[in-house]
């Protein structure tokens, strides 16, 4: 078996949406050794108004489970691989493939099954394009029966198999439940695969090509030409991921930390661009103090005050409980003497607003308290700002100039990133205005 440098490759779905990039893709494999897992996404977008053929899927399942007629839709799907097909030049059919896919939609298969096709068949035409082994995420990527993904399971079976092989495709996105019914990841999944299966083989590099030249310094359809972001940390990324920069799934970071594997994020369309390395620490950092923004938009944020809170017993306590008791998740809990801000999903409250400041009020008879809509909140990430005093007050008072009011702060305790809340109308040009204040380009 060969022992030199091994490299896991998850291609995106633009990178897979045509012959064309199909094309590139596999030149991209096959120009190096060491590139011998290789992760593909279902087909994505060819142009802006096209569709992905995981909607188209899911679109699918959703005519059959209504009872109606899906056949038009479904031979969209499979107008979409045989242009990949043809355009190569394959002998492999997918007839087959497809007469059981059909099937199962009509005896009722899960919305995850008929998701997870689009990797599924993609991988069975990037192996046989590629000349390597097809391996069925199925019978290597474990969910327990809580649907919960089971990471030891699925690296021991997934090790065992690999090793055997000196090159595998592994579809990304999907997995199998106890029962042997197939399960995905949430969508973006098969970027998880990719860390998977990089923790598997043990790789030494994790790359991960997409349709952009790396994880830019703030979404590129807020900011115009943000700088790519050369080097970052896990935690970094984790920050800014979670906060809906979404070039890689939030849940790819766990595997490849767990095996201090880095991860390179470059081009498909521009090999030759060095992307950005995410890396498990790093001491130094780069030009800019901050290493990127990211945000979203949809939260709520109940405020409470209370004369002397900070001296009451119990009283963080008391709310989260409230909380707790409702099944709820916050996501931040920024607070002061006499005040405290819980920052919650809109998505998670929706109806029970009146509900949870009820039960708040009840659990600890506060002056005042409030529930505040339609509120973004935006991450300033960066692991220099520890280190250079005065970061904060320079993201404050360029929002300020710019007019903007900022509704709440939370710096969490790693000094790694700031967080401010800024009503939703505010959103794109508070992202804009903080990037402006630290690059002068
Ligand atoms: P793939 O299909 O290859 O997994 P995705 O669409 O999931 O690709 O992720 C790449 C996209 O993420 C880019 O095309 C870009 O529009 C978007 N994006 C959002 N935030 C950023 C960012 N900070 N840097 C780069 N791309 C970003
Ligand atoms: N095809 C899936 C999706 O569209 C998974 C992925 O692309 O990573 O979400
Ligand atoms: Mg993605």
């Amino acid at each position: 078996m060969n022992e030199s440098i091994k490299k896991v490759v998850k291609f995106g779905g633009s990178s897979l949406a045509s012959a064309e990039q199909f094309r590139k893709s596999a030149a991209i494999v096959l120009a190096e050794e060491s590139r011998r897992f290789v992760v593909p996404s279902a087909p994505g977008k060819r142009f802006p108004e096209d569709e992905k053929v995981t909607d188209m899927l899911l679109d699918c399942h959703r005519l059959a489970s209504e009872g109606r007629d899906f056949s038009a839709r479904l031979a969209a799907v499979r107008e979409r691989y045989e242009l990949i097909r043809t355009g190569l030049g394959l002998a492999v059919s997918l007839d087959e493939a497809f007469a059981v896919i059909e099937e199962n939609l009509h005896k009722g298969c899960s919305r995850d099954y008929a998701a997870s096709r689009g990797e599924y068949l993609n991988g069975i035409l990037l192996a046989f394009y590629l000349g390597y082994a097809f391996v069925d995420a199925a019978e290597v990527v474990f969910f327990d029966e809580d649907g919960i993904f089971d990471g030891e399971k699925t690296n021991r079976i997934m090790a065992e198999r690999l090793s055997q092989l000196e090159s595998a495709v592994i579809p990304g996105f999907y997995g199998s439940l106890p029962d042997g019914s197939v399960k995905t990841f949430s969508r973006g999944g098969s970027d998880v695969t990719g860390a998977i299966v990089a923790r598997a083989v043990m790789a030494d590099l994790y790359e991960n090509w997409t349709d952009v030249s790396g994880f830019l310094m703030a979404d590129p359809r807020i900011v115009r030409n943000p700088q790519p972001i050369k080097l970052i940390t896990y935690r970094e990324l984790r920050e800014l991921s979670y906060m809906g920069a979404t070039v890689l799934h939030e849940d790819s970071i766990f595997p490849v930390k767990l095996a201090g594997i880095p991860i390179n994020i470059r081009n498909t369309n521009r090999p030759s661009d060095p992307g950005t390395m995410i890396v498990p620490a790093a001491d130094s950092y780069g030009e800019s103090v901050i290493t990127g923004i990211a945000g979203k938009k949809g939260f709520a944020v109940v405020h409470i005050e209370k004369d002397m809170m900070n001296q009451e017993l119990g009283f963080g306590m008391r709310v989260l409980q409230v909380l707790n008791d409702m099944g709820m998740c916050f996501e931040h809990l920024p607070s002061g003497i006499d005040t405290m801000g819980v920052v919650l999903d809109e998505k998670v409250i929706a109806g029970k607003e009146r509900e949870i400041l009820a039960a708040i009020a009840r659990a600890t008879e506060p002056d005042h308290i409030e529930i505040e809509k339609g509120l973004s909140l935006i991450a300033v990430v960066g692991r220099g700002m520890i280190k250079t005093p005065g970061t904060a007050s320079r993201v404050f008072a360029a929002v300020a100039r710019a007019g903007i009011n900022v509704r709440m702060i939370d710096q969490g305790s790693s000094e790694l990133n700031i967080i401010l809340a800024v009503e939703e109308k505010d959103f794109e040009r508070a992202i804009d205005t903080i990037y402006r204040e630290f690059i002068h380009a």
